[in-house]
C-alpha cells in the first residue's frame, strides 16, 4: 500500500460510487483529500465525517465555478475527474440540452479541470481520468452520447500529457467496464447482457477501480502518462 501521507488530493465527484471509493481509498493511505459533489449532501457529509476528508458542493458542469474552486484549494499533488454521468435512450428522442449538459460534465470539466489544476500542481503530480470501456467497445445501442464522451478523454488523455510532461506530470485515463454503483447496480436489469461481454462475468467493485487510481497515482507509475487502462473484466478483450 502506498502513502500518500502530506499530499493533496481533489477527487470531482466523490459522494458515491466509484469516487466514494477513491475519497475512501486516498484517505485511508493518509492523503488529505477534498472532493465534490452535487446533489447528494447526506452521502457527501457521512462520507467526510467517516474519512476526515472535505465534503464541497460545485457542479461539474460549471466551468467557473469549477475552476474557482481549484484555484482555492492551492497546489493538488493529485487530480481525479470522476464525476460523469450516463445518458440512455433513443437519440431522435434525447433532449439536445441533456446531451450538452452531458458533454459539459464529461468532457469539459475534465480538461478544464485538468488546466486549473496544472496551473499549481508540483512537478511530479497525478492527473488521473475515469473514462469507461465504452471509449473502446460500445456493443448496445442508445448510448453515443456517452461512449463519444468518453473516448474524448483518451484523446484529451494523449495531449494534455505531452503539454505537462516536461514537468513530470502524468495524466492518464481509466476506462472501468461494468461496476456496481447507483449508475450500474451488479443485481440490474442489463446485467447478464453485461456480462455476456465480459470474459469474467461480474461487475467490478468501485474498491478495484480505487487500486488502480493509486496506483497510478504512487510513486511507481511515474513513467506511466497518456496511457488508457481497461479495468473491465475483459469486456473490451
Ligand atoms: P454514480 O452515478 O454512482 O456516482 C456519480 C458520482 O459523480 C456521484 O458522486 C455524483 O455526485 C458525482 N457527480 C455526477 N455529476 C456531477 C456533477 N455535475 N457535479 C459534481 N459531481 C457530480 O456513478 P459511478 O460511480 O458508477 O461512476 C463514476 C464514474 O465512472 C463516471 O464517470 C462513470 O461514467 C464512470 N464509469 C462507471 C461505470 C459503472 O459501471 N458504474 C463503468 C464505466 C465508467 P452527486 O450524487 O452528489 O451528484
Amino acid at each position: 500500500m502506498t502513502s500518500f501521507y502530506g499530499k493533496s488530493v481533489l477527487v470531482l465527484g466523490g459522494s458515491r460510487g466509484i469516487g466514494a471509493a477513491i475519497v475512501r481509498r486516498f484517505a485511508s493511505d493518509g492523503a488529505k483529500v477534498v472532493f465534490s459533489y452535487l446533489s447528494s449532501p447526506d452521502e457527501a457529509q457521512v462520507l467526510a465525517a467517516e474519512t476526515g476528508s472535505e465534503a464541497l458542493r460545485v457542479d461539474s458542469a460549471d466551468r467557473d465555478a469549477l475552476i474557482a474552486l481549484i484555484a482555492s484549494l492551492g497546489p493538488l499533488d493529485v487530480l481525479v475527474v470522476n464525476s460523469g454521468i450516463l445518458g440512455a435512450g433513443d437519440p431522435l428522442n434525447m433532449p439536445p440540452d441533456d446531451i450538452d449538459r452531458l458533454f459539459r460534465i464529461n468532457i469539459h470539466a475534465p480538461y478544464h479541470a485538468a488546466v486549473a489544476a496544472a496551473r499549481t500542481m508540483p512537478d511530479g503530480g497525478r492527473i488521473i481520468f475515469i473514462g469507461s470501456a465504452n471509449a473502446d467497445r460500445m456493443p448496445m445501442a442508445g448510448l453515443a452520447a456517452y461512449s463519444a464522451s468518453k473516448s474524448a478523454l483518451k484523446g484529451m488523455t494523449k495531449g494534455l500529457a505531452r503539454d505537462f510532461g516536461a514537468r513530470g506530470i502524468t495524466v492518464n485515463v481509466i476506462q472501468p467496464g461494468p461496476t456496481d454503483t447507483d449508475m450500474n447496480p451488479a443485481g440490474g436489469p442489463l446485467k447478464d447482457v453485461m456480462h455476456g461481454f465480459m470474459a469474467i462475468k461480474r461487475h467490478a467493485k468501485g474498491e478495484e477501480i480505487a487500486g488502480l487510481v493509486a496506483y497510478l497515482a504512487g510513486p511507481e507509475a511515474g513513467i506511466i502518462t497518456g496511457a488508457a487502462y481497461n479495468i473491465d473484466g475483459g469486456f473490451t478483450a
